[in-house]
């Protein structure tokens, strides 16, 4: 989809109308450091084009919106001197996101930085199921598309 630089914060980013401490980009993706971060090095990772989430990209999209977290998981740990990282997409409004343009969350991790994995998020909240019940979640999920 095209940008929306009327509505969008991150389109604007891209546009050049919003500053932004730009730490890589290609022509398809831009990954900058955010505002607030989690950890000193807490970088996004945005695709160029307007899509509000994940469901929203192309495959090509999806695609090229892949390698570049890869490429930029790279360059934090290797810049911050890292050997972990929380990658996370709050993908939609029921999970949190608060910016409508898809970004990946990449967050370098230290051992004992005390935010525990990201399993922590439930803690205390996950269901306790049966293997019926994963079993039907499985064909609820392969009959998603
Ligand atoms: P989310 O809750 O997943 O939508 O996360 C949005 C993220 O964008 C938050 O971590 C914010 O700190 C970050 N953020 C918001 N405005 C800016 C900005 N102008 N530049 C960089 N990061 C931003």
């Amino acid at each position: 989809m095209a940008l929306n630089p009327e509505n969008c914060l991150f389109c604007k980013i891209i546009t050049g109308d919003v500053p932004a401490m730009k730490v890589w980009e290609d022509a398809h993706n831009l990954a900058f450091l955010d505002i607030n971060p989690l950890a000193r090095g807490h970088t996004l990772v945005i695709p160029r084009t307007h899509a509000s989430t994940i469901d929203d990209l192309t495959q090509d999209e999806a695609g090229t919106l892949g390698r570049a977290v890869r490429e930029v998981t790279t360059r934090v740990e290797n810049g911050l001197n890292v050997r972990g990282t929380t990658i996370a997409v709050n993908n939609g409004r029921d999970a949190g996101q608060e910016v409508p343009h898809v970004h990946v969350h990449i967050v370098p991790r230290r051992a004992g930085d005390g935010a525990g994995p990201i399993h922590d998020l439930f803690k205390g909240n996950a269901p306790d199921v049966s293997k019926e019940e994963l079993e039907k979640t499985q064909r609820m999920i392969r009959d998603g598309q």
